[in-house]
């Protein structure tokens, strides 16, 4: 396929879909219409398709390596990032996210944005916010078309913050880089932040009462919490277990009490294989620390055999 008359410059970690907004723009023709003119296929193009994204490369002139970077490739619920997977239902969708301080230098989506627990711009130190919300899949992604409306101005920006240390090692992660050597390195990346978050949540609810829902500009913090809680390893981990069932409440009391979405979110009758490794360890502490007898139920196992011993011996 021949390279389009009017094509354009790359934009790094652009979607195809947004590339192809751009390149419907500058040869005057709405994107539907574009891709329905070359050929490509909207659906084939929005879940990222290899032969739809070489096609598109080729008509931009942009290094198809660079656009399937880029892009997120969707198939079977699943996203595939980075050689990282996520669930399709935890990225993207009607809310689209980005840096207003990228799209005023660069006018494109970036393929990072619309992944979970990315909730900053490295390069311009901003809080991410949702540039639109549109339910049309391939309108959500017409970039070109919605820049216009939106308001670039910097005051109308969210004040910056530096980077947390959370946020640092998985945007690392999503760029292919394992510069951090983590103890989460070993585990599924989606699962280790899943893990973090209700860590974060559990550890934070010891200090801020329950009624105060954290605000827009904080939800960035449990995750960071809990990161900095597994920078010890298991070892470390299972003495901040032990402090947080301290800080939360009465032994009487129930694991799901004390440990709230951590709980649930390792009890699910199907936990998902990713997230068994943590289940493993919270089910460990929970077996040594609370006055439990056969007939009980851990984490939606069964307890066969009193195996408690104090807090106060582990911390
Ligand atoms: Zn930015």
């Amino acid at each position: 396929m021949a390279r389009l008359p009017l094509s354009i410059h790359p934009i790094p970690g652009e979607t195809a879909m947004s590339l192809a907004s751009r390149l419907a723009e500058v040869n005057h023709v709405p994107m539907r219409e574009f891709l329905r003119d070359m050929g490509i296929g909207i659906n084939s193009l929005i879940a990222g398709e290899g032969a739809a994204v070489s096609q598109l490369a080729e008509l931009s002139g942009v290094p198809v390596a660079e656009l399937r970077r880029g892009t997120p490739r969707t198939s079977d619920g699943q996203v595939w990032f980075a050689g990282n997977c996520f669930p399709a239902a935890r990225v993207g969708g009607r809310k689209v996210r980005g840096c207003l301080d990228c799209l005023k230098g660069q006018p494109g989506l970036r393929g990072i944005w619309p992944l979970p627990f990315v909730t900053i711009c490295p390069e311009h130190n901003r809080p991410l916010v949702t540039l639109w919300t549109i339910q049309d899949k391939l309108d959500r992604h017409d970039v070109t078309r919605r820049l216009p409306d939106l308001d670039l101005a910097p005051e109308g920006r969210p004040e910056p913050r530096d980077p947390s240390k959370f946020d640092l090692w998985w945007l690392d992660r999503l760029e292919g880089n394992t510069a951090f050597d983590h103890w989460l390195d070993q585990f599924d990346l989606h699962a280790s932040a899943q893990f973090c978050l209700e860590l974060g949540r559990a550890a934070i609810a010891t200090t801020v009462p329950k009624w105060r829902a954290l605000r827009d500009d904080e939800q960035w913090w449990p995750a960071d919490v809990g990161f900095r809680l597994c920078t010890g390893g298991e070892e470390a981990l299972r003495v901040a277990l032990a402090d947080l069932q301290h800080l939360m409440g009465r032994p009487e009391e129930g694991p799901r009490k004390i440990f709230g979405g951590l709980h649930d979110l390792l009890a699910a009758d199907l936990c998902p294989k990713e997230l068994r490794p943590f289940q493993s360890i919270l089910r460990q502490h929970i077996l040594k620390t609370w006055p439990l007898a056969p007939g009980d139920e851990v984490l939606g196992e069964p307890v066969l055999r009193r195996e408690s011993i104090s807090l106060s011996a582990l911390a």
